[in-house]
């Protein structure tokens, strides 16, 4: 269908080729003027956006859009101001024609030759002095095309049919390059068919006369090329201001998938410690405990509350009280192995679940977390804290099977390590 689509020009193209007699011209200056200088407008203005573009991503491959663009305006621009020259001198009407197409196709060739290149960095991106070279250059072929005109070398139409025959030669190869990299989003397809229309207004171009039907054909392939190519433009300007990214439904799926896992890592995580949240560990205690069911294995939880933590806040100020969070729950998870899972329950009360595990060993388990407390005081910005939790034990099986026994038997033995003078673990 695209192949199709693409060579739809080619139909009208081979018509009037077979059907056009040389009587059949259409020749008025002042439409001509009018449609390139809308022409003129048009291209302007499409370059501007693709500069744009271009200072905003740093695309290599944009910058020599950009470049074709202006180059394409800066060159075609005699064409219509000359146009009350085509009865006088026609080469010199004529030839900026083909002179500014290929212009246009060598800079969109070393665009693509540049495609998937790293982007420029934003020093590079923001000097105009490329625009400023660029604009030398197109108007130093300006010169030498008016030179060529005025030469003897005028007599002959070899310089025009070299020009839009280079100009051809490079649409194509062009194409024949995305085919072979295999460059395959979406705004490169449509950049395609605008190669592909370019190559045909080229072929028309060389099929016609100055003012014959083919002739005025080939303009308006170019022109749609042409608006191909700046729908394409604007498309980007609108998304990433990148022709590689835009609209690469693989690339819109990764980053969809990588931010939802993302969102999901912030939905399930407390924001102070990093440990699993309320939801996420209940959610997670839910499954466990389904599990548990099926298999028989043994699963215990651990409730833990720091003690005397109110003093820390009062004492030593709420950051230092954030601090000493941060580092039991880091200490705690140290001594964790992959499979259990510790979670943030209210404010400075912590669970740990731990699957295939008993109650002794759950035991074992608290005691080494207490230690690691009682013994290695916590480091704040204004002071060196003592601080130390309480712990309480609960089994499945033996202490209840629901989510609430469980966490209930644990609550009790928690408050009674509390009241028998906290750090401790009652089980
Ligand atoms: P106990 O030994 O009986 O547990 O005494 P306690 O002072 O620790 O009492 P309790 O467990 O009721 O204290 C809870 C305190 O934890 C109250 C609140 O100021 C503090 N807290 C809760 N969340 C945060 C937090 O995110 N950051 C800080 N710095 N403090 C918090
Ligand atoms: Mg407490
Ligand atoms: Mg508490």
């Amino acid at each position: 269908m695209r192949v199709g689509f693409a060579l739809v020009p080619l139909l009208g193209i081979v018509y009037l080729a077979v059907y056009q007699t040389a009587d059949q011209v259409y020749v008025d200056h002042h439409f001509h003027e009018f449609a390139i200088a809308v022409a003129i407008l048009l291209s302007g203005f499409v370059a501007y956006v693709t500069w744009r573009c271009y200072r905003y991503s740093g695309e290599p491959f944009l910058h020599w859009v950009a470049q074709g663009l202006t180059g394409f305006t800066v060159v075609y621009l005699p064409h219509g101001a000359l146009t009350s020259m085509a009865d006088h001198n026609m080469t010199l009407f004529l030839l900026f024609g083909p002179a500014s197409r290929i212009v246009m196709a060598g800079c969109l060739f070393i665009g693509l030759l540049r495609w998937g290149w790293p982007h420029d960095p934003p020093a590079r991106r923001g000097s105009s002095a490329s625009f400023w070279r660029g604009i030398v250059v197109f108007l130093v072929v300006d010169a030498l095309v008016a030179v060529i005109a005025y030469s003897p070398a005028a007599a002959h139409s070899i310089a025009r049919l070299s020009m839009e025959g280079g100009a051809l030669l490079l649409s194509i190869t062009g194409i024949l390059v995305i085919l072979w990299r295999r460059i395959d989003t979406p705004l490169m397809w449509l950049y395609t068919i605008a190669l592909a229309a370019f190559a045909q207004s080229s072929v028309a171009f060389l099929l016609a006369h100055a003012w014959d039907h083919q002739w005025w054909l080939a303009h308006l392939v170019f022109a749609a090329g042409f608006f191909v190519l700046s729908y394409g433009v604007i498309q980007a300007f609108h998304t990433t201001r990148a022709f590689s990214t835009v609209y690469s439904q693989t690339e819109m799926m990764r980053q969809l998938e990588e931010a939802n896992v993302r969102l999901a890592e912030l939905a399930a995580t407390d924001p102070l410690t990093g440990v699993a949240n309320r939801r996420h560990f209940l959610a997670h205690f839910t499954e466990e405990l389904a599990r548990r069911e099926r298999s028989g294995e043994s699963l215990a939880l651990l409730v833990m509350d720091i003690d005397h933590f109110k003093q820390v806040n009062d004492r030593h100020g709420h950051a230092a009280g954030d601090v000493t969070l941060v580092a039991f729950a880091g200490r705690t998870r140290e001594l964790l192995r992959p499979a259990d899972l510790m979670g943030r329950i209210g404010g400075e009360e912590f669970c740990v679940l731990l699957p295939g595990v008993g109650r002794e060993q759950a035991a074992l388990v608290a005691s080494r977390i207490r230690e690691a407390m009682d013994n290695h005081p916590v480091s704040t910005s204004g002071a060196v804290l003592s601080v130390t939790v309480s712990i309480g034990v609960a089994e499945f099986g033996t202490d209840g099977e629901s989510i609430e026994s469980l966490m209930r038997t644990a609550d009790e033995r928690l408050y009674r390590a509390k009241a028998e003078g906290r750090n401790r673990v009652v089980s």
